[in-house]
């Protein structure tokens, strides 16, 4: 077994073998924002596809849309954003760098709470004045050793403006989440498809928040991707509970057997009824132990009918669905999972992570499915047109289905501690053996076993392990 992998390794191996990238890095960066390079762009398309995938086109009772970053500005309003969506900020004195109050406390609490009988204060709970009062009562200062100020509410909506005639220009938000627009199409979807409930809509996408915790990588980021669930159903013949542990099962099967994390770094956090939102039932959090602890992967809650019921009071527009066979009118509840693809992305790669110290290698033991490429090709010497010609003729068969690498620089022994640090599971050598009997050698990443296979089984032999 290897020790968990600190941020650190994480991010360096990121930006060393092209997943993770500062923004901006020539400038100097941009905080809390993130490339995805090569390797990341595919695994995050990866982790997107298997979403859509498991929650959307397997299920009958889901369909999927995707909404527009800008909406009606009323949309906000109607959602309690405009209004609620806020964290408590404060300043160091000193530096007027801005931090999250509450992750200045809970911070405060890791390192200083042992002895102090804290161990079960729940930051989440705290509201403006017990916050300010905790940070007087234990003198807590800022990472840089100054004064802090009162805490205040920070709205994280980004605003922008849209209109090209100066002065006629009108405010509009960057969507803090994705959910919004699935409320607001709940009616052209029962509209314009066969949906009854109880069913889903599924939306994946980008969201925007105005972020000032600075340093979890791409845990936390201004701009970031969710994938986020209503599912809607009759209140009267459903049992909300019953409807959430089915999602929640769910949630955790995808986490374990479509992002092939291991159990024993994921756990349940019920929300407490101080820190739930106003308009929901029951709130959980599936969290995941990240290399700075266990945090927020995915939420599930039960918003009720709120949202239906804002946007049918600010529209005026009657948002109720009517029963086929009882003709009843009346607004669904739903339950809602919400999860950010960035998060997912981040566990996946801390859990893929191995330092395999008998090899002298690091590995991302990431699932074949998962992987940016499911095989690499080497021709053994790329002066010998007769192997690079068998290779060149692999590749382009099994790149019909697959993304595959093609190396032909350095040693293979360098071409294989390369793929295993981006997670490719097989590498295929053609050698000398390939013009003689038709076999290549192909190398299992986890094992790093290396077996000769005929040229014809190789297309079937990676179905049936990266598919
Ligand atoms: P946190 O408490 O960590 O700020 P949250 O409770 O505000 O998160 P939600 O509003 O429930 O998050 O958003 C749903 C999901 O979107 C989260 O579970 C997370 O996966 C993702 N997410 C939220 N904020 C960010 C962010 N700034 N960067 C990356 N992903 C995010």
């Amino acid at each position: 077994m290897s020790t968990p992998p600190t941020l650190e390794k994480i991010v360096s191996l990121a930006k060393r073998r092209g997943f993770v990238y500062p923004t901006s890095d020539i400038y100097g960066g941009l905080a809390n924002s993130y490339d995805y390079g090569p390797m990341g762009a595919e695994l995050l398309k990866n982790i997107r596809d298997a979403w859509w995938k498991h929650f959307i086109t397997t299920k009958p009772d889901m369909v999927g849309l995707q909404s527009q970053i800008l909406q009606h500005p009323e949309t906000w309003v109607a959602s309690g954003h405009v209004e609620a969506f806020h964290d408590p900020l404060v300043e160091d004195k000193v530096t007027h760098k801005r931090y999250r109050a509450d992750h200045i406390i809970e911070n405060w609490l890791t390192k200083k709470a042992a002895g102090l009988n804290l161990e079960m204060l729940v930051v989440e709970d705290l509201d403006l004045e017990e916050m300010a009062a905790f940070i007087k009562k234990h003198n807590i200062l800022s990472p840089d050793g100054n004064e802090l100020s009162e805490p205040k509410q920070f709205s994280l909506l980004f605003e922008t403006e849209i209109g090209s005639v100066a002065g006629e220009k009108s405010t509009v938000y960057m969507r803090g989440e994705t959910a919004q627009g699935i409320f607001t199409n709940f009616k052209n979807v029962l509209d314009s498809t066969r949906v009854q409930l109880p069913f889903g809509i599924g939306n994946i996408g980008t969201s925007f928040r105005n972020e000032v915790t600075t340093g979890q990588f791409i845990f936390r980021t201004l701009e970031f991707e969710q994938a986020e669930i209503e599912y809607f159903f009759d209140p009267e013949k459903d049992d909300w509970q019953q409807l959430m542990d089915n999602w929640k099962k769910d949630m955790w099967e995808f986490a374990t057997q479509k992002l092939g994390v291991k159990e024993s770094g994921l756990k349940w956090r019920q929300h407490t009824d101080k820190e739930r939102s106003h308009y929901s039932l029951d709130t959980w959090d599936l969290d995941y132990e990240f290399p700075f602890g266990y945090k927020e992967l995915w939420g599930i809650a039960y918003r009720t009918d709120y949202d239906l019921k804002q946007h049918q009071e600010y529209t005026g527009k009657n948002l109720e669905y009517t029963d086929p066979k009882t003709q009843k009118k009346f607004l669904p509840h739903v339950i809602e999972p919400a999860g950010g693809i960035a998060r997912f992305f981040l566990m996946t790669l801390c859990d893929a992570y191995w330092e395999d110290k008998e090899n002298n290698r690091t590995v991302l033991k990431l699932k074949p499915s998962l992987a940016p490429y499911k095989a690499a090709v080497f021709p053994l010497a790329k002066n010998k047109p007769e192997l690079v010609k068998i290779a060149q003729n692999i590749f382009s068969t099994l790149s019909k289905k697959y993304h595959v690498a093609w190396d032909e620089r350095s040693s293979i022994g360098k071409r294989y501690l390369y793929q295993d640090e981006i997670g490719t599971p097989y590498c295929i050598t053609i050698d000398y053996e390939t013009l003689e009997d038709n076999t290549v050698t192909i190398r299992d990443r986890d094992t790093t076993e290396q077996t000769r296979l005929p040229l014809d089984q190789l297309a079937e032999y990676l179905k049936s392990r990266v598919d």
